[in-house]
């Protein structure tokens, strides 16, 4: 198998990678690195963020100097978007849905509310405006059950399909076809390490994370094959940074977690790679390795 590390990532001019998350945090926590690599590589990395995370729950202190939380988490957002590189940010404007059986499910914004084809369609249409040649997004169950996540991962996996098609959701846009489609996920033998490690530590590893309603037990039982692992090392630091700016929605649950995770994670990024499909073994360090640059050219004029 091929043994690239990102020292051999080296991406032509031109090159655009869309990312599509639910949340301010999702584009640091999860895949950071990743996009921070890229955008030092001279990549165009552009977010979309569906909602403001207007459920998250913030201490009083960090309110300080912000009247709504939605107020509080864009802020931090643009913080980290800036440390990260980002060349754009686009905000749909849906609600944080909250976790499942909360009554912010039932919001008439809440994102989980919206018509599928209505989520579908805005992402469609960032595709062909901003003409990614890859296209990242959550794995099917948004990483931990996350009811935002799913949605995004529904929405982003539909518009991929639809953004060559004219016929679908027309919007005065030329087609466009990214060239492939990642899911970020855990990897499995690593998550059941980090089960374990938790139970150590004596933590309750049905009921994780601030609001004790992450089920990782549960989450590691799940299997997603992992086919590309970005190397972040040389971007540990920015993606640090760009964590900070999230403070409102790290406490010590949070951090302690965070710093075991990407302790055991050794520095790595890992995607599932949705389209085109995986052939068997599939092992990549780049998610560009192999779409050569008069390709790029030829797909995005
Ligand atoms: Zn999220």
């Amino acid at each position: 198998m091929n043994k690239r590390t990102n020292a051999d990532i080296d991406p032509a001019p031109g090159r655009t990678l869309l990312a599509v998350f639910a949340h301010p945090d999702d584009e640091t926590f999860g895949v950071g690195g990743t996009l921070a690599l890229y955008s030092r590589k001279g990549v165009s990395v552009h977010l979309v963020c569906a909602t403001l995370g207007e459920v998250g729950t913030v201490s009083n202190e960090k309110m300080r100097g912000f009247s709504t939380i939605a107020e509080l988490r864009e802020t931090e957002l643009r913080c980290a978007a800036a440390h990260l590189g980002l060349a754009s940010v686009h905000l749909l404007g849906y609600r944080d849905s909250g976790m499942p059986g909360t009554a912010d499910n039932r919001h008439p914004n809440a994102l989980m509310a919206a018509p599928l084809e209505e989520v579908t369609a805005r992402i469609t249409h960032l595709i062909r405006g901003l003409r990614p040649q890859v296209v990242l997004t959550f794995d099917p169950i948004g990483g931990y059950r996350h009811p935002d996540h799913i949605t995004i991962h529904r929405a982003t996996v539909e518009a991929f399909q639809a953004a060559s098609d004219p016929d679908r959701y027309p919007d005065g846009l030329p087609a466009f076809r990214p060239d492939r489609l990642y899911l970020s996920t855990f990897s499995r033998p690593f998550m059941r390490v980090v089960v374990k490690g938790l139970e150590l530590l004596g933590q309750d590893v049905h009921h994780s994370g601030r609001n004790a309603d992450i089920d990782l037990a549960d989450i590691a039982s799940v299997n997603f094959p992992v086919h590309a692992r970005v190397k972040i090392r040389s971007v540990a630091k920015v993606k640090a940074t760009a964590s900070e700016c999230h403070s409102s929605q790290m406490d010590l649950t949070t951090s302690r977690l965070l710093g075991l995770l990407s302790r055991l994670g050794a520095g790595t990024e890992t995607f599932t790679r949705a389209f085109p499909p995986p052939p068997p073994g599939l092992r990549e360090a780049d998610l560009f390795q192999g779409l050569d640059a008069s390709y790029i050219q030829a797909g995005s004029t």
